[in-house]
């Protein structure tokens, strides 16, 4: 698995100190507050995990799965819910948790929706942002790394399924996605 990586972009050390500093704002911004805190999943559960572990107020957690692209290879804007949460959004203070934004589109949808759900109010933090990408007028409220316009894996991020246990963030080999 090490071996498909061309380069590591950012180190399983470098990762942990930034969810420390994210931890600590996060701490901070919701004091008293009881947030609902929502992984969505996959490529979030490693992030929310670690992240969870540095936030020293009460919370709850939610898991929720999305897809964007529906039937068709292309983004379509248009949120399909894989696995919705298990609980209500209704009057509470609701945390995002994300791996990467991209086209942002995903998220957008997200937000809207949880509002729609009635949630007294709808943070965002990604580990990881690709802004160059964005298709869509959105910015985290709190993001840990900016990252150049390529594809990356390890961290909860995949190719295909694979890769998400790498502990930190790469680049895979050209030949990867070619054979
Ligand atoms: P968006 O709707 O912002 O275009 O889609 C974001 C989602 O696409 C992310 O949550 C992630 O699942 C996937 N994605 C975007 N960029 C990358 C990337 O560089 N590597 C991987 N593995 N997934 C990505
Ligand atoms: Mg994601
Ligand atoms: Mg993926």
């Amino acid at each position: 698995m090490q071996n498909d990586i061309q380069e590591i972009l950012i180190s399983e050390e470098e990762i942990h100190a930034k969810i420390k500093e994210l931890g600590s704002k996060l701490s901070a911004e919701y004091v008293g507050r009881n947030p609902l805190v929502i992984c969505v999943l996959k490529g979030a559960f490693i992030f929310m995990a670690d992240l969870v572990k540095s936030i020293t107020v009460p919370l709850e957690l939610d898991f929720m799965a999305v897809s964007s692209y529906g039937a068709s290879t292309k983004s379509s804007g248009v949120v399909k819910i894989i696995k919705d949460l298990d609980a209500s959004v209704e009057g509470r203070d609701v945390l995002i948790v994300e791996d990467i934004i991209d086209s942002g589109l995903t998220l957008s949808h997200l937000i809207e929706l949880l509002k729609s759900r009635k949630a007294k109010s709808v943070c965002v933090v990604t580990l990881f942002d690709k802004p160059a990408r964005r298709t869509v007028d959105l910015q985290a409220d709190y993001t840990g790394f900016v990252l150049p316009d390529a594809f990356v894996v390890g961290y909860g991020l995949d190719y295909a399924e694979h890769y998400r246990n790498l502990p930190y963030i790469g680049i895979l080999k050209p030949e990867i996605y070619s054979s």
